[in-house]
């Protein structure tokens, strides 16, 4: 996986040389102040650096530039504190090719009521500045996101670091690579999609694997290695007596820490950041993944069950932009229904593979018969998910664009335990309620295997489909299947259209 590490959000302030060098200087060391205030916010992920005052085309076009070939640069943040003639900005903004964000702030928080004059008034313009800036990226057709408020406002600092989030994400995808270790589950539609089409919008690749690939570093082994991962086992997890050592079991425990560590080292070489895998292709492994699965999730790998890559790619995704937040992230599927008239709900889970990133609490590691498959039992991680806010996402390939659909749910405890349920799983309550979610889904073409976050929200993943470029949907509260069918057919007419948008006329 890539360093995500010393990431920089570079802060651009536009303005002009009309205002003379004293008044520049007075741009510039106020940039520098709020550059350092938000660089400080616990809200945003980044280092936010102060760059420039661009006060001349060239000065603009030459930043852009330089942020392109910035591996460092994740994205601009721009702020016009004064008049910034926005014909200047037209070549800079025409050759970026990293998201930005518009701020719409203003040095001061208050008017100064009895004291302000029109030098004042000449320094302090962003209410108009920022609005030529703002035509000339509507002109431009330019995706951004724009923030408005007082750089104190913790508000602005969260709108900031949501966006924050997505260009990290979306930093992260250039150049990732999933596994698809065994091709697809056979016959299924929805696993499958455009590879080529997915690295030229997403940037990450999608490249097969034979299984055996894989057994070769899984036999590979040494039983030392084996020995203490199954000891790492016993500290980390409860795990049930046949599995310890000298239990008639432990050979499974230890057959499931060989495939961690194969796996792990197969990756380790591909330098992949996710990885499918398919229970009709094992060939030469003698279990299932599952425990192996979990764990390298856990570590933030994108994975996705029965060769779906697009899954893959997006648990990927939402791991790098959850980060430091609390709650966790997984692969997921919508896997059976409670339609109690008081209250449905929605049981999700999966042969094996949820992370424990998500589990309320030390994970109980089990053997139990797969009855797919046909291999040797496989070692799983059992738990229970918390109670909570947490959202599904799903990407969509539509076969002329991706759409990302996003539904609000409220996770919540079962109704009784589930003590015969030998998997980890999640119960929810989708929102507004299960049947316009789940009818609202099935009209968008969402698959059965959404992402599942706790820590995650609508907007930071609104903000990676403005970035990327994709269509976004969104569940919440307020949704309607009326409403969301309409949304569904304008955008058919909207994205096929778009391409035709230019903005030189
Ligand atoms: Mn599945």
């Amino acid at each position: 996986m890539r360093n995500l590490n010393n990431l920089e959000l570079w802060f651009v302030t536009g303005s002009q040389h009309l205002y003379g060098p004293e008044a520049l200087a007075q741009v510039a060391a106020n940039s520098k102040e709020v550059a350092a205030e938000l660089d400080h916010s616990t809200s945003i992920p980044a280092k936010v650096v102060f760059k420039t005052v661009g006060e001349t085309p060239e000065a603009i076009r030459s930043i852009c530039s330089e942020a392109n070939n910035a591996e460092s640069c994740i994205g601009l943040i721009i702020w016009c504190h004064t008049f910034s003639p926005a014909k200047m900005w037209i070549g800079g903004l025409s050759i970026l090719n990293k998201p930005f964000l518009h701020l719409h702030t203003q040095f001061h928080r208050d008017l100064p009521w009895h004291t302000i004059d029109m030098d004042y008034m000449n320094l302090h313009q962003a209410a108009h500045g920022d609005r030529e800036f703002g035509f000339m990226c509507t002109r431009m057709r330019l995706e951004r996101k724009v923030v408005v408020g007082h750089w104190k406002d913790p508000e602005v600092h969260a709108r900031i670091g949501a966006w924050t989030r997505a260009a990290k994400g979306w930093h992260a995808l250039q150049g990732a690579k999933m596994c698809r270790i065994g091709d697809n589950m056979r016959e299924v539609s929805v696993t499958e999609g455009d590879k080529v089409a997915a690295e030229a919008r997403f940037g990450y690749t999608v490249n097969g694997y034979g299984v055996g690939d894989v057994v070769e570093f899984v036999n590979s082994q040494s039983d030392s290695d084996i020995n203490s991962l199954c000891e790492k086992y016993v500290d980390e997890y409860n795990v049930v007596p046949s599995l310890l050592k000298g239990g008639d079991r432990h050979d499974s425990l230890r057959e499931g820490a060989r495939i961690e560590l194969g796996l792990r080292a197969f990756l380790a070489e591909k330098g992949a950041s996710g990885f499918t895998t398919t229970f009709e292709d094992l060939h030469g492994l003698r279990q299932l993944p599952g425990l192996s699965v979990q764990r390298l999730m856990s570590d933030g790998y994108g994975f996705g069950a029965e060769g779906d890559w697009k899954t893959a790619a997006l648990v990927y995704l939402m791991k790098v932009m959850d980060g430091d937040l609390e709650g966790g992230t997984s692969f997921m599927e919508d896997y059976t229904y409670h339609l109690h008239p008081e209250g449905h709900k929605v049981l999700g889970s999966h042969m094996l593979e949820i992370c424990p990133s998500i589990a309320s609490a030390k994970p109980s590691l089990e053997i139990h018969p797969l009855g797919i498959g046909g291999k040797e039992d496989p070692v799983r991680l059992v738990f229970d998910v918390a109670a909570g806010p947490a959202i599904n996402a799903v990407i969509v390939d539509l076969g002329n664009r991706f759409r990302l659909v996003v539904n609000d749910v409220d996770g919540v405890d079962p109704d009784e335990p589930l003590p015969k349920l030998p998997v980890a799983r999640a119960v929810w309550k989708p929102q507004p309620d299960f049947k316009i979610s789940a009818a609202s889904w099935i009209y968008s073409g969402g698959s059965h295997h959404p992402v599942f976050s706790k820590a995650l929200n609508g907007e930071v993943m609104e903000d990676f489909a403005s970035i990327s470029g994709i269509e976004f949907l969104h569940i919440d509260q307020d949704s309607t299947v009326s409403e969301v069918r309409k949304e569904l057919r304008n955008n058919e007419v909207y994205y096929h259209a778009n391409k035709g948008f230019s903005f030189a006329g």
